[in-house]
């Protein structure tokens, strides 16, 4: 029979961790895999880890690793992976959010269907504010446009791969990972399952409106280098208006001899000016503070006790 590791990341997760155990156990009962439950605790500050020993005590197939400090969930989804030895590894999130009940029909996928990779999609943003729907959205819309890397909204990291996908995202270390896009980055035949979103059963999102947004300027460095050919292309748009003002004003003054009132309109010019500049060297920086980063490499997460 083959091997199923099943990645868990959670942080802050007591109350959720034994729900979402019974839930699994109860969900996939009968498929026709042997399960590895891995789970991950990315540094919780509450009884996680405490959780998790309770349940390794109850079933043998549970295994855990457990972080030194909170490294976010992109390097808990790593280090999962790292830990698995299952022919198929699936990653879902410990709310169930992601229901247990979809890896029936992503086994099927990958065994029946001849997928290397099930992935889920939720259509429908119910229950989350309206505003971050719309900045999600945009969010989608302007990193296709500028990113070669397909990035799916909606997409979920809730999803099955073969053994081959999994070594191949192993093989990209990059310490700021974006997994939406090393999952699409690596290729493979992906099929989407969609579903309506499903609110948390316990605790709450680890997620502030910030955290989102600055993640998602970490996807955009990470898939696009596109913001770095801002600077050259307003450098050069301005260049072709300040060099038509010149002759407009230069004729103007020949012919009407009036000197222009300059001083609002320099003011103006001067401020939209630096703030552009200031706009583009801030582009140049994001893109050199994550050169900097992984020119350190350092690891992508320490682990402080494993079971
Ligand atoms: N998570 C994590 N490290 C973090 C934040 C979140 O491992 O720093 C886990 C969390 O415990 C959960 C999953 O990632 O299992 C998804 O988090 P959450 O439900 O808060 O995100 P949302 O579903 O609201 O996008
Ligand atoms: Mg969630």
């Amino acid at each position: 029979m083959k091997k199923l590791s099943v990645i868990v990341p959670c942080y802050n997760e007591e109350e959720a961790a034994p729900l979402f155990y019974e839930a699994f156990i109860r969900e996939t009962a009968g498929m026709p895999v042997e399960f590895e439950l891995i789970f991950v605790d990315d540094g919780s500050r509450d009884k996680t880890v405490e959780a998790f020993e309770q349940l390794v005590k109850r079933d043998e197939r549970v295994h855990y690793l457990s972080f030194s400090r909170n490294f976010g969930k992109e390097s808990a989804m790593f280090a999962g992976m790292e830990a698995a030895t299952g022919d198929y590894v699936a990653i879902m999130d410990v709310d169930l959010q992601d229901p247990p009940a979809l890896l029936k029909d992503m086994l099927h996928g990958i065994e029946q269907e001849g997928y290397d990779c099930v992935a889920s999609r939720r259509v429908t943003r119910k229950g989350e504010p309206p505003i971050r729907s719309f900045f999600a959205r945009m969010f989608y819309k302007l990193i296709n446009r500028i990113s070669k890397t397909e990035i799916v909204d909606g997409a979920r990291d809730f999803r099955l791969m073969t053994r081959q996908m999994v070594d191949a995202i192993l093989e990209l270390k990059e310490v700021s990972r974006f997994s939406k896009g090393l999952f699409s980055w690596v290729g493979f035949k992906t099929k989407w399952l969609e579903y309506e979103n499903v609110e948390r059963v316990a605790g709450e999102t680890k997620w502030s409106f910030w955290k989102l947004l600055l993640y998602s300027i970490d996807g955009i460095i990470a898939f696009s280098t596109a913001p770095l050919a801002i600077a050259s292309i307003l450098g050069l748009l301005f260049c072709v208006v300040a060099f038509l003002l010149i002759l407009f004003f230069f004729f103007k003054t020949l012919i009407f001899g009036d000197p222009v009132a300059g001083f609002p309109a320099t003011i103006c010019i001067v401020l939209m000016l630096g703030g552009i500049q200031l706009f583009c060297i801030g582009i140049l920086g994001q893109y050199l503070s994550k050169t900097y980063l992984e020119t350190k490499r350092r690891p992508i997460y320490i682990v402080k006790t494993k079971k």
